[in-house]
């Protein structure tokens, strides 16, 4: 079986964004010591599908990135992704100039510690310039926050961002255009491992917020893994059309 992981912050307030150290460390001692193996996204890409391997990956671009979890994934030689929002690097997450119900408000890293960590091999995705809904927007915002993005963080960086993370999950047919024009490969926000099929501008994730409890993520492979994540899917996905919006 292949995944795609995702975490936002590494922090002990228990929001929908948050996985704590603790957490955290166990799912990493686990990866480290005899579970899945923990690839680059663009390799897991090219594995065979029954082979057992994940990437990690990392949304927004906290701080927390940098002092708690990039030490712990470099202590055990894991690679990582991590999506930065470009106009709001070195500020913090209050997109769209305010916070979000129930989500901590968190600093992220600057240009400079970027810098760093890309030096220390980590690799860096595009999570857009503002951390808009994509769908529907017009083609000129667009472009500015996908192809934009990319560039700046290219001309920051020096390296090209291989990846997308679309924010919220929200695209449609023109956003997935322009992400793969820009792109070798984007991720959305729908729950699932990955499969023969599973296209390649809208790869699904596991949201490492569904595998806090102790034992959720080290059931991997398991038919149990399976059952609880396709009725995690079924009732997001009710949620999600109840609300009439994408995923957040
Ligand atoms: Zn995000």
């Amino acid at each position: 079986m292949r995944a795609i992981l995702t975490y936002h912050s590494i922090d002990p307030s228990g929001s929908a964004i948050s996985v704590d150290e603790t957490t955290f460390r166990g799912h990493l001692d686990w990866l480290a010591d005899g579970g899945p193996s923990v690839v680059p996204l663009g390799e897991l890409l090219e594995r065979e599908d029954d082979e057992d391997a994940v990437s990690l990956t990392f949304d927004d671009g906290f701080g927390n990135f940098g002092s708690t979890a990039w030490p712990l994934l470099r202590e055990r030689g894991l690679a990582a992704t991590l999506f930065v929002v470009v106009d709001h690097v070195g500020r913090n997450n209050d997109w769209g100039g305010r916070s979000e119900p129930g989500i901590p408000g968190l600093d992220l890293l600057d240009w400079d510690e970027l810098g760093r960590l890309v030096e220390d091999g980590l690799e860096i995705g595009s999570h857009t310039r503002r951390h808009l809904r994509l769908a529907g927007l017009d083609a000129g915002s667009l472009e500015d926050e996908v192809a934009g993005a990319a560039a700046e963080i290219e001309s920051r960086l020096g390296r090209r961002p291989p990846g997308f993370a679309y924010p919220y999950g929200s695209l449609d047919e023109g956003a997935e255009m322009v992400v793969a024009r820009e792109h070798e490969w984007a991720c959305s926000t729908r729950l699932g491992v990955l499969e023969l099929d599973s296209p390649r501008f809208r790869l699904p994730r596991l949201d490492a917020f569904y595998y806090r409890r102790p034992g959720r993520l080290e059931a991997w492979g398991t038919a149990g893994f399976r059952v609880r994540l396709a009725a995690r899917r079924a009732g997001r996905e009710a949620r999600v059309m109840l609300a009439g919006r994408g995923a957040s």
